[in-house]
């Protein structure tokens, strides 16, 4: 069993030091921001113009959608969302730190990225690192 967590999406980043982060992609040619890389970059078309591109944890709340149904085992209800990060790139992920209550949930309310351990381990009992979105306090 590793002693670190590992990443549960190979775009999070956990630097040896530091605080985890996720990275994006940054287009050379048109400055288009995505959270994948692409074979080609779906503003401009350009391709290997690609770069890593270290996303910011604020940003704005997109979408939500509330979720009462889901595997078991898995704790319901949860907040599901999409957020626009500040500079560029979109995430999706749950929200947490709001009760899951569509009359306290507005879209456009500011948002930070925070990280956690995932609730959930692997078959060998390893740990992931996962991300969240809560509203900004
Ligand atoms: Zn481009």
């Amino acid at each position: 069993m590793p002693d670190q967590p590992l990443p549960i999406m190979p775009f999070l980043k956990i630097p040896e030091s530091g605080d985890p982060y996720l990275e994006g992609s940054k287009c050379k040619s048109c400055g288009a921001i995505s959270l994948k890389a692409r074979m080609a970059c779906g503003k401009c078309g350009g391709r290997d113009t690609a770069t890593p591109h270290t996303l910011a944890n604020k940003g704005t709340l997109h979408a939500f959608s509330i979720v009462y149904r889901a595997f078991p085992g898995i704790e319901v209800p949860f907040i599901s969302a999409i957020a626009d990060l500040e500079g560029g790139g979109t995430i999706k992920t749950n929200m947490i730190g709001i009760e899951p209550d569509p009359e306290k949930i507005t879209p456009g309310m500011a948002i930070e990225v925070t990280y956690a351990i995932a609730p959930r381990k692997d078959a060998e009992g390893g740990e992931y690192m996962t991300y969240y979105i809560k509203p900004v306090a």
